[in-house]
């Protein structure tokens, strides 16, 4: 990773800190020279900017370069020479960026292909959806409908179909739109009396990639303009795709028409990667990157972070890589659990069942008696459920022990407990949630 990429990665840990707009006109015209042990120096264009840099954002600065590279860094502002042109940037690769607006302002990222995705037990059943739609079978899976949790490839899949058709069909409309956009394009249209625009601008597409759908939730005025557009290409027998965090169902705050309508097509959607997926993600994203990831560091990754989310991960990845080539180191276990310090759980902290027991009630806010009383509605049963699951896993202590705990309950009633949890894990994402809050609170 060269220092140009490194300063990309400081910017976006910025964003934690600071406004998009100050970034933008602030920090992002600033260029980074070569870094010297800890010793960082930023050029600004002329001495305004130097000293805004100074006065108003050297500590967060610092900081960003201190979480980005582990380093307490010492960064000199100096004034310099203007930034590269543009034109000479945009043929430097550069990682995981969107490079929106190709072909026709469909609004798509062409590095999120079918090619660049791992296909896996968590996700194949949306892949292969998004993959029949590509081939322009359109009215079968009409309207195509994903919902994941965050991270999880809904964005980079509705990309990669849309990406798809315009190889093999060049001339189709496609457009990629999150609803927020749709929401702000709305807005702007009835504020300047531009509606029938707007209007006609959405209702001639083939195919529509509509992003988060579950931000129109209470936005009533843009929810009814969307279901007139969803209507209007649905009747032509265009093809629409819509991804949301929720089921329809799940959506709060908006109109049952509309909702039901997301049910006429297929609901995909894409579960939480196993540890395998995450590696081979790893690798694969690794590749893209031109970065040299042995599998044991994928593996290592994949196993121990604390993320079900692979956006998470890709992030990971970018700040080890940022990390060795600072430090000068391969790509190793060691450098990892160094870069990742943070993120990595500590499974060999030492953990006393009553920190366990006490995480628990804290989290459902239920109190120890509970627990251990006769108690058996759904409030308290649950976390006693969740607390045993730990005990017996996380702690290895026998089922007669944390039968004892809770108020002398027999070992099979334990077992049964134990065994409930376990066998809703995999399917249940409440359940993960909760177990990796847990550990995160207990273990890290
Ligand atoms: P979502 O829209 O569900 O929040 P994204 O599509 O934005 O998630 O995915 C987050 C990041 O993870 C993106 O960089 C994407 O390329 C990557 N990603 C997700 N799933 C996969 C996968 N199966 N293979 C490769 N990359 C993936
Ligand atoms: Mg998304």
């Amino acid at each position: 990773m060269d220092e140009s990429s490194i300063w990309e990665e400081v910017l976006k840990n910025l964003q934690k800190e600071l406004g998009e707009s100050e970034i933008k006109t602030w920090l992002e015209p600033l260029t980074i020279g070569e870094l010297r042990g800890d010793m960082i120096t930023l050029t600004a264009p002329n001495k305004f900017y130097k000293k805004w840099a100074d006065d108003k954002f050297l500590v967060y600065i610092k900081k960003a370069f201190n979480e980005t590279l582990g380093i307490d860094a010492d960064v000199t502002v100096v004034v310099g020479g203007v930034k590269r042109t543009s034109a000479s940037e945009g043929t430097k690769k550069q990682s995981g960026a969107p490079v929106y607006g190709h072909k026709n302002g469909s609004g798509l990222n062409k590095d999120y292909t079918f090619e660049n995705f791992v296909v896996g037990g968590s996700n194949e059943f949306s892949y292969s959806a998004c993959e029949a739609v590509s081939e322009g079978q359109f009215m079968q899976y009409n309207p195509l409908f994903i919902y994941s949790g965050s991270g999880l490839g809904k964005t980079h899949l509705m990309h990669a179909v849309g990406n798809r058709i315009l190889e093999k069909f060049p001339k189709m409309k496609v457009l990629y739109i999150t609803s927020e956009t749709f929401a702000n394009d709305m807005i702007n249209s009835l504020r300047t009396r531009k509606m029938e625009e707007f209007q006609n601008r959405y209702r001639t597409i083939d195919v529509l990639l509509f992003d988060d759908v579950q931000f129109l939730s209470g936005k009533q005025r843009t929810t009814e303009e969307f279901f007139n557009t969803f209507n209007a290409l649905y009747d032509n027998q265009k093809q629409i795709i819509i991804t949301s965090d929720k089921t329809p169902a799940e959506i709060p705050d908006m109109e049952e028409r509309l909702k039901s309508r997301f049910s006429w097509g297929l609901i995909a959607d894409i579960q939480a990667p196993s540890t395998e997926e995450k590696t081979a993600i790893l690798m694969k994203r690794a590749e893209f990157m031109g970065l040299k990831l042995p599998g044991e560091v994928a593996l290592f990754i994949a196993e121990n972070m604390m993320t079900q989310n692979i956006r998470e991960l890709m992030g990971a990845l970018v700040r080890l890589s940022a990390f060795g080539s600072f430090h000068k180191r391969s790509m190793t276990i060691d450098l990892a659990k160094e870069a990742l310090e943070k993120f990595i759980a500590k499974k060999d902290k030492v953990v006393s069942s009553e920190e366990i027991i006490n995480a628990v009630c804290k989290y459902f806010g239920v109190k120890l008696a509970d627990l251990r009383s006769k108690k058996r509605t759904k409030s308290i049963s649950f976390p006693r459920q969740i607390s045993m699951y730990m005990l017996r896993e996380k702690q290895n202590m026998s089922l007669q022990e944390i039968g004892s705990i809770f108020g002398g309950r027999d070992h099979s009633t334990v077992l049964h407990a134990v065994n409930s949890i376990a066998s809703k894990y995999d399917e249940n994402k409440e359940i993960q949630l909760i177990i990796s809050t847990l550990e995160k609170d207990l273990y890290s």
